[in-house]
């Protein structure tokens, strides 16, 4: 074991909480395997050998965004090749055929649209709950949020964001996904995501939907521009917003950090590497080890694949998200962006790799289906708090 990890391993083995030199001395560890150990403990405290997935569906309701952000390869500006936006018909469209395909959600993102109106989310929103009620409705990151309270000239205040969200709870929105946190770091932002909101904007979102009793998830996006420095900071803030919630006793909390890694491919950092499979596992681990009051860790397949994400589960990792069909934001190696798992194989992969493979809803309650009809049940309490 490298010896510098001997201390921190008392602290996870006692249950302590640790601190961010710790969370710094993990990162620049080359020890992955005590890493990897330690993360597995915490993770079994809280749910055994329990794997959770979901069936969903991702929509992108368009790709015209007004920013231009270093890394993303996804926006186009109107009347470039590729752009495209669609209708609130369309939406519910996709919205209907994914119920009837038995999904339980739909996750509901898109690039910051300069000319649709605010009743096009609302709309999107109330045609789906009254097309497919069944359907738990997870949209629009903090980012979208922050561009919804502008468009609809609320501003970008902590009253305009909540306003925003009460209407957009009230029209059916039922979560926030974790998107548009990247890296908590200002010169971070203003060199890679010049023009897009900054951590305490973000932060601001999600403390106001937790207010309003909606749960949320957080991600981190790491292997470009920014330090190990940098990413220890963003656990520091997300726990920190996490106690908050948890404290003040609000219904809504975060419930799943979602690590995701940078692909260049395509993107205007090109010429970076990316992180590396060893980075993933380690930074999925750490997050695990310092998100000690997040109940979830996803490895997201479609981005660090579905063999690694199997090796994840023994790193800390519980979720490992959905059969997500068409998903067009990032690109693997160029592999065509709309991809799908199916259950069968999901399950395989967990089962595979030792642990028990649970079908979730959106909020984590256990799935109990027949064919494409299915109905929530809420689990025997699980794991550590
Ligand atoms: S990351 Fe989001 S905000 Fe930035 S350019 Fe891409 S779609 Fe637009």
């Amino acid at each position: 074991m490298d010896a510098e990890l001997a201390p921190i391993a008392d602290k996870v083995l006692a249950g302590q909480r640790l601190s961010a030199d710790d969370g710094l001395t993990l990162l620049r560890s080359r020890d992955v395997w005590t890493i990897g150990e330690l993360a597995d403990h915490v993770r079994r405290k809280w749910h055994g050998t329990a794997t959770y997935y979901n069936i969903n569906r991702h929509i992108n309701y368009s790709n015209i965004c007004a920013l231009s952000c270093k890394f993303c390869a996804f926006y186009r500006k109107k009347g470039d090749d590729g752009a495209y936006e669609y209708s609130v018909d369309d939406v519910v469209k996709q919205a209907c055929e994914a119920a009837e395909g038995g999904a339980t959600e739909v996750h509901i993102v898109g690039g910051l649209h300069p000319w649709l109106p605010f009743d096009y989310y609302t709309d999107m929103l109330r045609g789906i709950r009254a097309a497919a009620p069944q359907l738990h409705i997870k949209a629009f990151t903090a980012v979208e949020i922050v561009h919804l309270a502008r468009i609809s000239k609320r501003g970008g205040n902590a009253a305009g964001i909540r306003s925003i969200l009460a209407d957009l709870k009230d029209a059916g929105l039922g979560s926030l996904p974790g998107g548009g946190a990247e890296v908590f770091d200002d010169r971070v932002h203003d060199e890679a995501f010049k023009g897009k909101i900054r951590s305490d904007q973000w932060l601001d979102v999600h403390k106001a939907a937790h207010e309003l009793g909606l749960m949320t998830n957080a991600t981190i996006l790491y292997g470009h521009i920014e330090s190990l420095e940098d990413r220890v900071h963003h656990f520091e803030l997300l726990r920190q917003a996490q106690d908050e919630a948890i404290e003040r006793g609000h219904a809504g909390r975060f419930q799943t950090v979602i690590p995701l890694p940078f692909i260049p491919d395509d993107s205007e950092l090109e010429h970076l590497y990316g992180p590396t499979g060893l980075d993933d596992l380690k930074m999925l681990a750490v997050s695990r080890l310092m998100l000690d009051n997040f109940a979830h860790v996803k490895a997201f397949w479609i981005m660090q694949t579905i063999e690694l994400s199997q090796t994840a589960l023994h790193f800390g990792v519980d979720d490992v998200d959905g059969t997500v069909v068409w998903y067009d934001i990032t690109k693997v190696g160029g592999a065509s962006t709309h991809q799908e798992l199916g259950v069968k194989e999901l399950r395989h992969a967990i089962v595979e790799a030792g642990f028990d493979p649970i079908e979730r809803d959106t909020l984590y309650r256990h799935v109990e289906r027949d064919g494409a009809q299915w109905r929530a049940v809420e689990p025997a309490a699980v794991g550590a708090t």
